[in-house]
Formats: C-alpha cells, structure tokens, sequence
C-alpha cells in the first residue's frame, strides 16, 4: 500500500484506530512510514508519538495493546484507518475509547465474553481448552450443541425450579455465542438487525 507520508512536511500522517469487533472508534495517533512498516511487521499498533517524539507502541507501559487486524488508506492515501482487537481499555483514562460517544456499542461482560472466545477460536489447537475444542470440532458440532441447550432450556421452562431455568439458559447463550464466533458473526450484528425492525 502506497500513502503519502510527504504531504504534511512532519512526514505524519493522522491513523484513527477503530474497534474491528465493535466499530467504536478508540483513538487517534500519527504514524510516519516507519511507525507504520513496524505496526505491519510486528501487527501491534505503533504511532511516532509527537510529545515523546519517537516511535510509540501503544501500551507499551500499560500492556494495552492494540492488535492490528487491518489497515486501509483513505481516498488520497494521506490518512489511515486503523482495525484492531484492543487488549485491555485503549485510553490513558481506562476507558475502552478517547471518546465519550453517545452510541457505543458495548454488551459489557457479553462483550469480554465475546473476545475471550474470538481468542480460543484464534488458538484453536490449545487442548486444555473447551471451547478451542469445539471449533476444531467444527460448525456443525457447535450448531448441535446450540440445538441441544435449546431443548434443555425449553424442558427447564416448563418446571419451575428457576436455577435449572438460569443454568441452561447460560449455557445456551453461551454456546450461542461460541456459534455466532464460527460464523464470523457479532453480537453487534444481531442488535443491528434488531434495532432496525423497532
Ligand atoms: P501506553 O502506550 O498505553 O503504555 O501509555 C503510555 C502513555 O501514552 C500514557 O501514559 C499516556 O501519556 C499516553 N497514552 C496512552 N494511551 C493514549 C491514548 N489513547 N491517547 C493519547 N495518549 C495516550
Ligand atoms: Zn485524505
Ligand atoms: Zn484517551
Ligand atoms: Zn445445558
């Protein structure tokens, strides 16, 4: 990809850095040429800081990382938007975005729940772990377990013990979560389709 370090004579070029799961925009740096090689070499999201005024990994001393999944160059190829997997809050403020934004879009711990199965899909082959054991199984193995918690849970509804109830209706949403995972589909996505038929 060819950008236009050189249309501003600092050589920076702006770099809004966006959530690739949620969509929230997070933050926004700078990036030179060689802060952006570095972020494609290394996929965590460097900037060239303009008060350290050197190359600046983000989360470097907090741990909060930003993952790169993606980067694209706007119409002129002198800005940059940035698609990541954040570790952890992405501003300084412990907030997930430098942004109070009225919309954004978070499920809370549905959201960490989200990410940490995103993370078992993506090491699919740790054995120690459940649910990195069901997408090796494959879709069709996760859509039956979907299936089953289903049933269990509309079996619970008819008694009226209420904590068998609770279990298998965590268990089916969960599953239901791991499903949604296999096919490359967000909560964000359902409350999309919701929100448009109110
Ligand atoms: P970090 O890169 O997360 O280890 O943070 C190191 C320092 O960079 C912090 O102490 C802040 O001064 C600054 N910083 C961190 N995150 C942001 C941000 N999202 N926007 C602006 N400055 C930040
Ligand atoms: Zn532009
Ligand atoms: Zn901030
Ligand atoms: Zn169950």
């Amino acid at each position: 990809m060819k950008i236009d370090f050189q249309k501003n004579t600092d050589g920076l070029v702006p770099a809004i850095v966006q959530d690739a799961v949620t969509k929230n925009v997070l933050m926004l740096g700078y990036m030179n040429e060689e802060a952006y090689n570095k972020t494609i070499e290394t996929k965590k999201v460097t900037f060239f800081s303009r008060s350290k005024k050197r190359l600046w990994t983000k989360g470097e001393e907090s741990g909060n990382i930003l993952n790169l999944v993606d980067i694209k160059s706007d119409c002129d190829r002198d800005s940059l938007l940035v698609f990541v997997n954040p570790v952890g809050p992405t501003c300084h403020t412990g907030s997930d975005t430098c942004w109070d934004l009225e919309n954004k879009s978070s499920f809370g711990f549905l959201s960490q729940l989200e990410k940490v199965i995103r993370n078992r899909k993506e090491n699919k082959e740790d054995t120690t772990s459940y649910v990195a054991s069901l997408f090796r199984k494959g879709i069709n193995k996760i859509a039956q377990k979907v299936g089953e918690e289903a049933v269990e849970v509309v079996i619970e509804a008819k008694d009226d013990n209420k904590e068998l109830f609770l279990n298998e209706s965590a268990d089916l949403l969960f599953h239901y979560l791991i499903l949604l995972q296999a096919k490359e589909c967000t909560l964000q996505d359902i409350e999309e389709i919701l929100k448009s038929r109110i």
